[in-house]
């Protein structure tokens, strides 16, 4: 997020500095392991879905600025019971926004789609625009152009305090190699939200994630093209997963369902626990991808309460601007979150609707 806006805003013509404490493109945060899904029937909500179709333009502008192939598409199939809240969701969003799907029975999807064993009484929404961003690219690109318009980067410089004047014209930023003042500045420390903002007490829990990606018994069913994006919910539980995209591996993990932990405390140790998961789930509904774990990789999810964005102003300076809290479904969004964080820091005002994601509705 924080890449992008520094994108968007250098892109304006205006002066923009990015501090990241580690090297941009770090596995240390939420933003790594490859692949990340871009979907437009979006469960979560309706609302989100014109922000979606927004993100889906500017990653096209910009594969076409940088020359970079970001962002391919898979179609993805979404499974469940019939009154799951993923297929109430999605087919929510379906009907609110007019996009094009395709109800399925079980007996369809495994006819189409032969890789799941799904049971009878499981159904499923097919919907064709969804795909694949390539995360670690993505974020290259945005640092790549960010630069290229003028922005400039300080990577390894963490920023250890930020102090707003009241007047809300000036803000002054402290690392250990010395502090620099701007007019705005644009929070998007993810997990690390809550540290660097400690005056606000957000309301962030930070989960652990793990990531399994799993050789499969046979290449040609799970190559990408044939074998499509999914998620599955069963009972309580969501677990989605990729076709060889990166890694000559399928990927797959479960969505929440993970231990609430501090960036700086978090096992990173991908485990036997981790393994065990994603391994039932595999062995049991999708059999010929379960082969040999190749990798494993832990990824941090920073959760709001209600699991919808921050996208705001800080409450007492209205020259800080925070956006926090992408409760791991963020990264499709990131082009539209920096329009939007530039918006805000240009003008105070954005043409995009996110009045759901202001700080005040945890208030009280
Ligand atoms: C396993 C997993 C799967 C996911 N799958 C999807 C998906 O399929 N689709 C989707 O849309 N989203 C997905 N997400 C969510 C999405 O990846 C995140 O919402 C998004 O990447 C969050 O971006 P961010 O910029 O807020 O956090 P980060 O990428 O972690 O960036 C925050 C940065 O701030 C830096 N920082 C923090 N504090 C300081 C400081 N004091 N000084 C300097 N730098 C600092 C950190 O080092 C870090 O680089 C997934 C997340 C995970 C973990």
């Amino acid at each position: 997020m924080g890449s992008a806006t520094a994108y968007y805003l250098a892109r304006r013509g205006l002066s923009v500095r990015l501090f990241e404490q580690y090297a941009i493109g770090h596995d240390l945060g939420s933003s790594h392991g490859y692949s990340r899904i871009i979907r437009r029937a979006y469960f979560e909500h309706p609302d989100y879905v014109p922000l979606v179709d927004r993100s889906f333009e500017l990653w096209r502008e910009l594969e076409a600025e940088s020359g970079e192939n970001l962002l391919t598409v898979t179609g993805i199939i979404e499974m469940g019971t019939p009154g799951s809240e993923l297929l109430k969701g999605s087919a929510l969003s379906c009907a609110a926004h007019n996009i094009p799907h395709e109800r399925l029975s079980a007996t369809q999807i495994r006819a189409r789609f032969p890789q799941f064993a799904i049971s009878d009484d499981m159904e499923g929404i097919w919907q064709k625009d969804a795909g694949i961003l390539a995360v670690e690219r993505c974020i290259l690109t945005y640092r790549f152009q960010a630069r290229k318009h003028g922005a400039i980067l300080h990577e390894e410089e963490e920023v250890l305090a930020l102090q707003a004047d009241a007047a809300g014209e000036r803000v002054t930023i402290t690392t250990r190699k010395g502090s620099y003042a701007a007019r705005k500045a644009v929070v998007c420390a993810g997990a690390w939200s809550s540290r660097l903002l400690s005056e606000l007490k957000l309301p962030l829990t930070v989960e652990r994630q793990a990531l399994g990606f799993y050789r499969p018994l046979e290449r040609a069913p799970f190559e990408l093209g044939t074998f499509p994006l999914f998620i599955m919910q069963i009972g309580g539980q969501s677990f989605y997963g990729f076709p060889l995209f990166g890694v000559d591996c399928v990927k797959v993990a479960h969505h929440h369902g993970g231990v609430t932990v501090t960036p700086d405390t978090v096992d990173r140790l991908f485990g036997y626990e981790d393994d065990r998961l994603l391994r039932a789930f595999l062995k049991q509904y999708i059999p010929r991808a379960a082969g040999k774990l190749k990798l494993g990789k832990i990824c941090l999810y920073t959760n709001t309460p209600d699991y919808n964005f921050i996208l705001d102003q800080h409450p007492q300076y209205r020259n800080v601007l925070i956006a926090a809290g992408f409760s791991g479904h963020g990264f499709k969004f990131s082009g539209v979150v920096g329009e939007i964080m530039a918006d805000l820091a240009e003008s105070g005002r954005t043409r995009h609707p996110i009045g759901r994601f202001e700080l005040r509705r945890f208030k009280n």
